[in-house]
């Protein structure tokens, strides 16, 4: 019964959702802007050591020396499983597509 999720839309997922307005604006997780640096609060350690990079649409923290794409950020906020962070992602991932 379970659905194949293509590697394709995996990537799309992981590279077209930008990571920082998906942790701001859809998680609302809090964040601030700080030396030129989006940085949110870890929802692993609850620290503001962290960045974004634009390039690799990945989310870093620092301190507990873990990236963060799209999938892994909402999987560890949400405590969500990989299924349901696909779902979850879908109609984020077809709004950032019909906009940009
Ligand atoms: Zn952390």
């Amino acid at each position: 019964m379970a659905k194949r999720i293509s590697g394709e839309l995996l990537r799309k997922l992981r590279n077209d959702i930008p990571i920082d307005i998906l942790i701001a604006r859809v998680l609302k997780i809090p964040s601030k802007y700080s030396e030129g640096y989006f940085r949110f609060l870890c929802p692993v350690c609850n620290e503001f050591n962290t960045a974004t990079k634009k390039e690799t649409n990945l989310a870093r923290c620092f301190r507990c020396n873990k990236n963060f794409n799209p999938i892994d950020i909402v999987m560890t906020y949400y405590n969500k499983n990989f299924l349901d962070t696909v779902k979850f992602l879908m109609p984020i991932f077809a709004y950032f597509n019909k906009v940009s």
